[in-house]
């Protein structure tokens, strides 16, 4: 292992122990598991069958259930006994926070069980204890003592278990000692598998969710590392990206987190969870896993993952001395050039070159409306900062924060040079005649043995002037280029880096994923100061209804690559230009439509740029989970909500009917609402 993947240079699964759930088998190299969770009523059997049944018709492999007490459990043997009634026979899982007895009688019943390590047994108080070592001792004899009944009932029924530590439910023990950190969460499960261990209990998955990416992400290849270096062996993991919110952004946000380990091979299941209907995360999580399971044979489309080893230019492997911390975000350090690189949030190039004649109605795509009457610009808070336009130069006058990138030849027959900026191939620079004084882009691409191009390097190697653009077409594009900033960062060349990638899939969620996954991976480890998206292949628009599946919609597709390029971005909080939504899937435990009132908030709150909005289904669950927004929206009763600024509690049990407003106002009493 290397540590914490197989390989960082190409693409091969993580060993991880056979687990049997049911007749299914996951982890030690099994297809990666796809799986949903229900959000119907558990005591409601018919509907919780029927809900199923549409997850499992869409091709879900586990079935979640939330059992949040005793009498929910042992409905379990209804929604069992209806399902195999009908010819499905498909595992089901018991989700538990809080309840022991739930648990216990549960894993009974069905297939698998969910405990979560920050409330099995600890009640979450939100108190900052000072624990002695004797004290911390005793609280770890208190969960053994009432865990281990539930791992040996697991053990006597063939039942499988995920530890499914929440970055948002960590308990006060762990708060105290590790914070609320990646380590803390690791720490979290490690307590529970270690239990579990000692009773030579060993069907067991185990997960980190968190809302944020980055520490999901973290949190999951520690717990890799920390399993190996203690047991010498690793459980299979179920990666999620928890209250990832819906459309766009939610997939965006999964496709960063989960796509990024996937990447590295990581992850034996996984789930989507979305503020959608149940069954809509399955196409997502297929489209996530396609990605790695097309027969080797047949990748001729550069769309698949396969095995090529890279090298770096000294022909070793960068894995024994890396450059850099896969397990903490730190940014590359760079200089910068004019705006792109240094302390600069990464900028966003928009690709129009494939327009043959750009107009100013063009740029409302990406974030500029021109007013004719008045002659002025209006420019959204997801504007673009550059447009590559090939060999045009355009007839009117450009937004004051725009710039443009074009060929050389172009660039020449510019005149206004403080606007327009020359893109060269990479021996194109070396050997320019004409160059700006400022600012010049130069593509690299990372070629399919991962060997940078040495010679071309070298001569723009810290030019102050020069922009790195980095782009492969080799099936491990991320691991090609991710292996060209090591190169970087081995020889101290500090030039600010774009990422160029360009998708060849069919459909808008492909796309979104493939970007997303891309290059969230690479700004998740601080590599990056500016991304391009673009187009190789079909963008494929035209050709999606007519295969009868549920789809984004996309009507422009400039908007739609501008818009992503922007949430990757805030999904790897690499650059924050909207309101961000914290919003739990639902399950049983929901107390209003959670969709419904999403998009109410979200109509109401989609200008506050930056502010972190939670909307969470329940109480039990709700504030432990909405990690760091600055306001929840939180269901305490039928009917009732209950408003938190932080994890403070300000308005208690409102009437639903009032209480987007009464949100709208605690925003404003804390001077963080605008006025649109
Ligand atoms: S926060 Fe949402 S998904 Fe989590 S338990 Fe509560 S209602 Fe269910």
């Amino acid at each position: 292992m290397q540590l914490y993947c197989e390989s960082l240079t190409e693409y091969k699964r993580l060993k991880t122990r056979e687990v049997k759930i049911g007749d299914l088998l996951l982890g030690n190299f099994h297809p990666i598991r796809v799986q949903t969770m229900t959000t119907t009523d558990t005591m409601d059997t018919i509907a919780t069958v029927e809900q199923s049944i549409r997850c499992i018709e869409a091709g879900s492999e586990l079935i979640r259930i939330t059992a949040p007490s005793k009498k929910e459990a042992e409905n379990l043997l209804n929604i069992k006994n209806e399902l195999r009634k009908r010819g499905y026979t498909t595992p089901i899982i018991a989700d538990i926070h809080f309840t022991p007895n739930a648990a216990e009688i549960a894993a009974r019943i069905i297939e698998k069980v969910r405990v979560n390590p920050g409330n099995y047994v600890d009640k979450k108080k939100f108190e900052q204890i000072e624990y002695t070592d004797a004290e911390y001792a005793e609280e770890i004899d208190r969960i053994k003592e009432r865990f281990t009944p539930l791992v040996k009932i697991c053990k006597e029924y063939g039942t499988a278990m995920r530890i499914g530590t929440n970055h948002g439910s960590l308990s006060d023990r762990i708060m105290s000692r590790y914070g609320d950190t990646p380590m803390g969460m690791v720490e979290s499960a490690m307590e529970f598998l270690r239990i579990a261990r000692g009773e030579t209990y060993h069907n067991i998955i185990l997960s980190m969710k968190s809302s944020n990416p980055q520490v999901m992400v973290q949190a999951y290849r520690l717990l890799i590392k920390t399993m190996f270096d203690e047991f010498g062996e690793i459980y299979p993991l179920h990666l999620g990206v928890t209250e990832a919110g819906d459309g766009e952004d939610g997939r965006i946000k999964s496709a960063v987190g989960i796509g990024t380990l996937l990447e590295d091979g990581i992850g034996d299941t996984i789930r989507v969870s979305l503020t959608e209907d149940p069954e809509f995360e399955i196409p997502v999580c297929k489209d996530l896993v396609q990605r790695y399971q097309v027969d080797r044979g047949s990748m001729t489309d550069g769309r698949h993952k396969e095995s090529i080893e890279l090298k770096s230019a000294n022909g070793q492997q960068p894995t024994t001395n890396l450059p850099y911390s896969p397990f903490e975000y730190k940014r590359r350090e760079t200089f910068a050039v004019d705006n792109i690189g240094g302390k600069h949030v990464p900028v966003v190039i928009a690709d129009l070159s494939k327009i043959e004649k750009i107009t100013t109605a063009h740029l409302q795509s990406i974030g500029y409306t021109y007013d004719a009457a008045t002659d002025k610009w209006t420019i959204g808070d997801a504007a673009a900062d550059y447009i590559f336009t090939g060999n045009q130069v355009l007839d009117f006058a450009l937004p004051g924060t725009l710039k443009v990138i074009v060929y050389p030849a172009a660039w020449r027959l510019a005149e206004d040079k403080s606007k327009y900026f020359p893109i060269y191939g990479d021996s194109g620079y070396a050997e320019a005649e004409f160059k700006n004084d400022s600012l010049n882009f130069v593509m690299i691409d990372c070629y399919n043995d991962g060997v940078p191009p040495n010679s071309y390097l070298d001569k723009l190697a810290n030019d102050p002037t020069v922009v790195i653009c980095l782009s492969s077409t080799n099936t491990n594009a991320m691991q090609s280029v991710r292996l060209m900033f090591t190169e970087l960062m081995s020889r101290n060349i500090k030039n600010p880096v774009v990422l160029i990638t360009d998708s060849k899939w069919q459909t808008p969620d492909e796309h979104l994923i493939h970007f997303a996954t891309e290059t969230g991976a690479l700004f998740l480890e601080g590599m990056g100061d500016g991304i391009c998206l673009g187009y190789s292949g079909n963008a494929g628009m035209e050709n999606i209804k007519a295969t009868g599946r549920t789809y984004l919609e996309v009507k422009d597709i400039y908007q739609f690559t501008n818009n992503t390029a922007f949430s990757i971005l805030q999904a790897t909080r690499t650059r924050i230009s909207k309101t961000e939504y914290i919003s739990c899937p639902s399950c049983g435990r929901t107390l209003f439509d959670l969709q419904e009132t999403t998009g109410k908030i979200r109509a109401r709150t989609n200008h506050l740029k930056g502010v972190k909005i939670a909307i969470m289904g329940c109480i039990v669950n709700g504030p432990g989970e909405m990690a760091d927004a600055d306001f929840g929206y939180v269901g305490s009763g039928p009917g009732k909500i209950t408003l938190y600024k932080g994890k403070e509690v300000m308005k208690r049990n409102v009437n639903s009917e009032v209480a987007v407003e009464e949100l709208i106002n605690l925003i404003k009493e804390n001077d963080a609402w605008v006025e649109v």
